[in-house]
């Protein structure tokens, strides 16, 4: 087995080895791997990442990596990188910098707010499409405000001699709120190189 999971920190505080692996053998110990490699599938496109000196929990019985959490974050990290994608700390920063609460921000986009909240904390990453939205939300404010115009107004209320700056048909946003989850689960490992 080469697949990796995240460890639960409940067993950070037993002794090795441990007994954590899908073989079931008491042979899991800390590792530090000088070159970590791991194809990762995020949105439909698969990034090949690399990641040195990454402290692991390795099984010397089947060979089954396990992470922490912190390492977990650095994969991520490596993803958003790779894919061109916000981080959680500047989604949030820039929600906060548009006095805007989660529940706000996410009843624009039309996403749920735990969609939103796990985006900001990092334990989804959002789909390209959403942080190209997201971007030119934080860019543009003639968006913001087409978008808070759209929520104020009732669709059946839309006259044909007044009609708003832009129309709602001309604004294709497509809910997809799913981005990927964590790494771990679509993870395999390669050899280091
Ligand atoms: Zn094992």
């Amino acid at each position: 087995m080469l697949t990796c999971k995240v460890v639960d920190m409940a067993i950070l505080e037993k002794p090795f080895p441990w007994k954590r692996g899908e073989c079931r053998k008491r042979g899991v110990f800390a590792e530090t791997l000088a070159s970590y490699r791991v194809d990762l599938v995020h949105d439909g496109r698969t990034y090949d990442l690399e990641l040195a000196n990454l402290p692991v929990f390795q099984c010397h019985e089947c060979g089954e990596i396990m992470l922490g959490d912190q390492e977990q974050g650095r994969i991520s990290h490596a993803l958003r990188s790779a894919a061109g994608l916000l981080e959680p700390s500047v989604i949030r920063a820039h929600r906060e910098a548009l006095g805007l609460t989660q529940r706000e921000l996410a009843g624009l986009l039309l996403i749920a707010e735990s969609t939103l909240s796990r985006w900001e904390t990092g334990a989804r990453i959002q789909r390209r499409v959403m942080d190209r939205l997201l971007r030119a939300f934080f860019e543009l404010e003639p968006l913001r405000e087409c978008l808070k115009s759209l929520d104020s107004s009732s669709p059946p209320a839309l006259e044909p001699a007044r009609q708003p700056a832009c129309h709602p048909r001309s604004v294709g946003l497509a809910e997809e709120s799913r981005g990927s989850t964590l790494p771990t689960e679509t993870a395999s490992r390669r050899p280091a190189s």
